[in-house]
């Protein structure tokens, strides 16, 4: 079907809302549109957009700011909001918008684009992940990006999730199995299992566990990569199962948001700080057991939240020193902003935003002292890379442990593709936020 009109879609937010962008581009394109190279020449801009932070909705509403000059250029232009959304956030410029079609309801959006105007409501109801039947088209077929679930049942008292995406639906493991056979037929070499919440997938009696080991057990040289687990329910059996499969990673992200019981507490978070320092210390022995060489350290990387409502200095403190204790890699620090119809944002934002700037930046020293100790432990180590970007005589990619690794290359090296496959650099440096290193081996073209 060719209809010769153009699609321009903007992706905000988590690797999720990336993934559903892939799958709504496959439906439009199965319609007939055609990718535009830039949204000046497109016919429906897709807003793919996510509430779980202030500053992703102040960049589609900045974003927005546009779309008028693009309608007066293109009066045929239509314009949709889609992804993780808060209503509330678009009230004063809902009509920015021509359509609001929920992702779930992906498979109706066909019959909604041919109305002048459509709106669905997106809100929790009918909490669905049928739309992930639906083939994508991804936007990077060596990296390859693979919903096991929707949802979250947990409502953390600051997250729009469960607001918006609904509660928990996994997807059936069959399919999660096929599509990443077929990916990984097609040249995927790194596959990420994506889940607002993965250790609660559960599909009949295929616990998140079982998942990584079936999917270890498909044919093929590629790594198991996932986000996010929750500290909560990180069981003894999917501890053994991520140590022991070869193909995952290691590498973990283990979401703290505060190194204090009482504001893990009000977040609504059921664990304490102990429990958590237990948990990673049951995870880097098993990887010790059951790996060899320096895939034994495994590399930890957490989420933070300062600045949450009434958190104390002291309380602050707390988050300092557990980053002192745990030692992470790498570390996801956000600025807490009130999300509307949360629990949180009933309870006044009250710690300053020049407070909260000066937690995040003692938090981000703490981090680059960490993670460049951490990056040490690979200088003089041949360690394997996922290229990704190759630019005249550099390539950079990701090691197994989710270093940013750059080489450096000779000029008659570079006249090979090495995007998307796997080579071997020797480490000769390492910086906090990454690590620098030659080429020792790669697969000929
Ligand atoms: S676990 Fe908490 S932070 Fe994560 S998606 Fe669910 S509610 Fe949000």
């Amino acid at each position: 079907m060719q209809n010769n009109l153009k699609y321009f879609i903007y992706t905000f937010g988590c690797q999720m809302n990336k993934s559903d962008s892939e799958r709504a581009a496959a439906l439009l394109e199965k319609i007939g549109y055609i990718p535009a190279s830039s949204e000046q020449e497109a016919d429906l801009i897709i807003a793919n957009m996510c509430s779980v932070r202030q500053s992703a909705v102040d960049r589609v509403l900045g974003f927005g700011k546009i779309f008028p000059g693009l309608k007066a250029k293109n009066p045929n232009l239509k314009i949709a909001l889609t992804g993780c959304v808060l209503m509330e956030d678009f009230k004063k410029s809902d009509k920015l918008f021509d359509y609001v079609l929920p992702i779930k309801n992906l498979a109706q959006w066909l019959e909604l684009l041919k109305e002048e105007k459509a709106s669905q409501p997106i809100d929790r109801e009918n909490a669905d992940c049928s739309y992930l039947k639906m083939e994508p088209k991804y936007a990077n077929k060596f990296s390859v990006l693979i919903p096991i679930s929707n949802g979250c049942n947990n409502f953390c008292t600051y997250c729009a999730v469960p607001y918006t995406r609904g509660g928990l639906v996994c997807r059936d493991c069959k399919d999660i199995l096929e599509e990443i056979e077929k990916a990984v037929k097609n040249g995927a070499k790194e596959i990420w299992l994506l889940g607002q919440n993965v250790n609660d997938y559960n599909c009949g009696r295929v616990s998140f566990a079982k998942l990584l080991e079936m999917i270890n057990d498909l044919p093929g040289n590629f790594w198991i990569r996932f986000t996010s687990p929750h500290p909560k329910n990180f069981s003894d059996e999917m501890i053994a199962a991520i140590a022991r499969c070869q193909k995952v990673t290691p590498y973990l992200s283990l979401p703290i948001q505060s190194g204090d019981n009482e504001m893990l507490k009000r977040m609504n978070r059921p664990y304490t700080v102990d429990g958590y320092k237990t948990l990673v210390q049951k995870i880097k022995k098993a990887f010790y057991s059951q790996r060899q060489g320096l895939e034994r350290e495994v590399a930890l990387t957490t989420d933070i939240i300062v600045g949450y409502p009434k958190e104390t200095k002291n309380q602050f403190e707390e988050t300092a020193k557990l980053m002192d204790n745990v030692k992470y890699d790498m570390a996801y620090i956000a600025q807490y902003s009130p999300r509307p119809g949360t629990v949180s944002a009933r309870t006044p934002d009250n710690v300053s935003k020049v407070e909260k700037e000066q937690r995040w930046q003692h938090l981000t020293e703490i981090l680059k002292r960490t993670a460049l100790a951490k990056n040490k432990i690979f200088v003089d180590q041949v360690v394997e890379v996922l290229i990704d970007e190759q630019r005249e005589t550099l390539i950079l990619g990701k090691s197994r442990h989710f270093k940013t690794v750059k080489i450096k290359i000779s000029k008659e090296t570079a006249e090979k593709n090495f995007v998307g496959k796997f080579i071997k650099a020797k480490i000769t440096k390492a910086l906090p936020w990454g690590l620098e290193g030659t080429l020792v081996e790669y697969e000929d073209n």
